[in-house]
């Protein structure tokens, strides 16, 4: 197993997601003794991922606490006021039967003010004064100015954003990684695999791959993170054993990418990237709309019902469902969103594509 310092402490360069845990405890016992045993000492949940804390809990329960390193997440879109701050907090240690949380993450920020205006910030690091929590970091889907916004509420030990070789430009991608590495913050990487999908991609899409031998198609993307120094734990929610031994053989030893592989990369890329319906990076430069068009989840929708067909894994975090109140039926070609739009997408002509291909109607 690769280690790496991250705040101090030896931390596995593998990081084990227990978002994706088999339903069994006793499934997930096995996955986690044979992650111990191999030298995993990351283990990564959240208050919202269902039964997660507690079926981790349990796991870990017969290792010493000194020998792992636990998170969670704090879900500031459920707190109210903030006596839920506290009562989410405590649940969570209660769950996972520990009186400490190695790395707490303010969980998935996509507005920088509202964890502002909760106080979110001043309570996780009075819990921190406290000892119970040791490194506090927060987790982020959202664009670089959120993050950026982020850095400004206070000083944050580590930061976990997604990342992979497909989406590298937004949300907040390599340049969020970029932002992170100059204010000297590690950091840890989510969706590695896209929750899977790259993983299992059709032998069509993964030739490039196949034509190289033997490695599996998630062996490429985690070397392709691999090669970022300031990613100090990628993350792989792993659900079956087969998936964590492949995952081991990976992390057992960093060998960087070679010139064929790289290009093999691009390949899967371009191959990936040709079934993409809208080239939307999801900017929200167009936005709003006014006729109340959601334009960028309308687009994500439909990449993501398109990218499904491409692999097998439907494992999907992404909803392919359409809002009808913001769906692109509500259109009515104005043009003013083409006008800010870098992409230069034709917006309503695609909108309109959009809702023939998925056969929508009005309401
Ligand atoms: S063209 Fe359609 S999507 Fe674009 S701003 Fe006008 S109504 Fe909204
Ligand atoms: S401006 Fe263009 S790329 Fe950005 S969200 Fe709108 S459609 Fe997508």
């Amino acid at each position: 197993m690769i280690y790496n310092d991250f705040c101090g402490n030896k931390i596995s360069r593998l990081g084990f997601g227990a978002m994706r845990f088999p339903s069994e405890f006793s499934a997930v016992k096995a996955l986690i003794d044979k992650a111990m045993a191999s030298g995993i000492n990351y283990y990564d949940t959240a208050y919202v991922y269902e039964n997660s804390e507690v079926l981790l809990g349990r796991a870990l329960k017969n290792y010493p606490r000194d020998k792992f390193y636990v998170t969670s997440k704090m879900p500031s879109w459920l707190v109210k006021d903030e006596s839920d701050l506290e009562r989410i907090f405590n649940e969570t240690l209660n769950r996972l039967g520990v009186d400490y949380i190695d790395y707490y993450l303010i969980h998935s920020v996509s507005d920088a003010k509202e964890i502002k205006n909760k106080n979110v910030y001043p309570f996780l690091m009075q819990k921190k004064k406290e000892g119970k929590i040791r490194h506090l970091g927060f987790s982020i889907h959202a664009k670089v100015e959120v993050l950026e916004e982020m850095l400004e509420i206070g000083e944050f030990d580590f930061a976990q954003i997604q990342l992979n070789y497909l989406d590298i430009i937004h949300e907040p991608g390599l340049a969020g990684y970029e932002i992170l590495t100059k204010h000297n913050i590690p950091v840890v990487i989510m969706e590695p695999l896209k929750g899977g999908t790259l993983a299992q991609v059709n032998d069509e899409i993964a030739k490039p791959f196949i034509d190289l031998g033997n490695m599996s198609n998630a062996s490429y993307a985690f070397r392709w993170l691999m090669q970022y120094s300031n990613i100090k734990v990628i993350l792989s929610g792993m659900t079956y054993m087969p998936q964590l031994e492949d995952n081991l053989s990976t992390f057992n030893k960093y060998i960087p990418l070679n010139e064929k592989e790289e290009k093999a990369i691009k390949e899967v890329k371009d191959n990936i990237l040709k079934i993409q319906k809208v080239p939307c990076t999801g900017c929200r430069y167009c936005m709003p709309c006014p006729a109340g068009v959601n334009i960028p989840g309308n687009f994500k929708v439909w990449n993501t019902i398109s990218f499904k067909k491409a692999t097998t894994n439907h494992n999907w975090i992404s909803d392919t469902s359409v809002d009808p109140s913001s769906g692109p039926l509500k259109c009515v070609k104005c043009g003013k969103c083409m006008l800010h739009c870098p992409q230069k997408i034709q917006i309503p002509t695609m909108l309109e594509a959009m809702a023939k291909e998925l056969n929508l109607k009005k309401e």
